[in-house]
Formats: C-alpha cells, sequence, structure tokens
C-alpha cells in the first residue's frame, strides 16, 4: 500500500468474491436479508496464506469490504435517490448506502459457513451475501456484536426492513425445472424464493399493474418470472444461460 502526499492512496485487493449474484438486477439491498445466497472469497497473492486466518471460524460473522466494482466507472454524486424512498427524494450520499461514494466501498456483514483449501487457494466460504460476482474485496474484519451492534440505534428513512415478504409461486415447467437443477444448486427454490420476497423491481413499476415478464440471472441461470399481484409473484422458467 503507498500513502502518497496528493491525498492518495494506492492498495492492491486481498481478495475476490464468488458469488451466485451475476448481475445487478435482484441482487438484496443489504447481506442477511437472502440467507441461503452461498459464495466464497478467494485470498489473492500474498494474502493466500492461511496464517492470515489462524483463529477466524472462532466468529460467526465477517465484515467484508470491497469495492462496487460495477458502477465505480460510472463516478459519484453528492446527492443520491434512495431506491427506498420512491426514487423521488435527494439525500446526501453520505447519509447513504449507494453505491454512488467518493471513494466506491463498501461493508457487509456475512455469515462464515467455513474455509477450505483447493489445489493451494484459500477459499472462505460465505453467505447472506449482497455482492456482485468478482468483487474486489480489500479487507475482512470479524463482526464484533458486543460494539458492532448498537440496541437502540437510531436508522432514519431505513429503520426498518425495506419489503414487506412476498410470495412467491412456481409454474408447473418451473416445478421441472428446479428438479432439474438442483442437485447441482442445492436448496436452488428457497433462494430463488428468498430472492423474489424482497421483490427486487423498481419502485415505481410496483405502484401500477405490472404484466411484464422479468429475467434475472442467478449462477448461470436465467430465472423468469412475473408479478401476478400485489403480493405475489410467480416463477414461469429456469433456463441454463452461457
Ligand atoms: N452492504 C453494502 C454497503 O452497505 O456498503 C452494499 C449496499 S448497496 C445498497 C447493495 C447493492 O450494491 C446491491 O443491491 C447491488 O446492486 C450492489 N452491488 C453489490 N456488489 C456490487 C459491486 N461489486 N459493484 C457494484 N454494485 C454492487
Amino acid at each position: 500500500m503507498t500513502v502518497s502526499p496528493d491525498n492518495q492512496i494506492t492498495f492492491n485487493f486481498i481478495g475476490r468474491v464468488n458469488s451466485p449474484y451475476k448481475e445487478k438486477f435482484a441482487i438484496p439491498r443489504q447481506p442477511g436479508l437472502v440467507s441461503a445466497a452461498k459464495g466464497s472469497i478467494l485470498l489473492l497473492e500474498d494474502a493466500n496464506n492461511e496464517e492470515l486466518l489462524r483463529g477466524i471460524e472462532q466468529f460467526s460473522h465477517l465484515w467484508v469490504l470491497f469495492i462496487f466494482h460495477g458502477t465505480e466507472q460510472q463516478g459519484w454524486k453528492p446527492l443520491v435517490r434512495p431506491p427506498r424512498l420512491g426514487g423521488n427524494k435527494k439525500l446526501g450520499v453520505l447519509a447513504t448506502r449507494s453505491t454512488f461514494r467518493p471513494n466506491p466501498i463498501g461493508m457487509s456483514v456475512v455469515k462464515l459457513e467455513g474455509v477450505e483449501q483447493k489445489n493451494k487457494q484459500l477459499i472462505i466460504n460465505i453467505s447472506g451475501l449482497d455482492l456482485l460476482d468478482q468483487t474486489p474485496v480489500v479487507d475482512i474484519k470479524p463482526y464484533l456484536p458486543y460494539s458492532d451492534s448498537i440496541d437502540d440505534a437510531r436508522a432514519g428513512f431505513a429503520q426498518q426492513q425495506p419489503y414487506q415478504a412476498l410470495t412467491t409461486r412456481f409454474s408447473s415447467q418451473a416445478q421441472q425445472d428446479v428438479q432439474q437443477y438442483q442437485r447441482e444448486y442445492l436448496g436452488l427454490a428457497l433462494f430463488i424464493e428468498q430472492v423474489l420476497a424482497q421483490d427486487p423491481r423498481p419502485a415505481y413499476k410496483k405502484r401500477q399493474d405490472d404484466d411484464k415478464i422479468y429475467g434475472m440471472k442467478l449462477y448461470d441461470l436465467n430465472i423468469r418470472w412475473q408479478a401476478i399481484s400485489d403480493n405475489e409473484l410467480k416463477v414461469l422458467s429456469i433456463h441454463r444461460v452461457n
């Protein structure tokens, strides 16, 4: 790492995320909302050394500090429109968890599922992630409940969980498709249900009759779905994509 006199810092990432979320659409807004999401962090170069992880299994959860690599090229803005305010009210970027920040640094608490080593590659298995595939990781720290959890904290517009969980139904075609893919992707139906429960549609779509068919990419699968009422979504089909 270098810190230069002209207010610049340069450092290398220590890892890369392997995530089932291959595109931004339908990624939950925060970690822990989709507990069935399973991913991993591959440690890189000098950080790919088991000494860095000695003792980590004593912790159930980790903070992952990362770079919003999927949006950083779009730059940043001092004011942003948080989606949960319907996309029509502006707040200061530092008063939100927007990805469009002066330094595109994200932080997520994830569940530690275990550590393994395959062909000299250290892999930290995690769940509940809200991270795009290939996200660069700049640091990992243990979550400390005694100081990281504040019972009487105020959270303004984000005090509550952002949605009322929707119910997901599977068409008969989608049920057959789940049967076909669930051997490869354990817990696939639950994962899809949890992702859809948070209603990934843009805020303005939820306010009107919406018969659009949506596609979302989880793993290498395209999942097609549609709203069938205000509180129900239906999975139409699941196909492998390249
Ligand atoms: N928990 C983090 C935080 O508070 O810093 C992220 C919150 S941000 C509101 C969550 C959104 O970031 C996800 O819904 C996803 O669309 C987006 N995201 C996740 N990983 C990303 C990446 N590597 N690049 C760009 N956007 C990403």
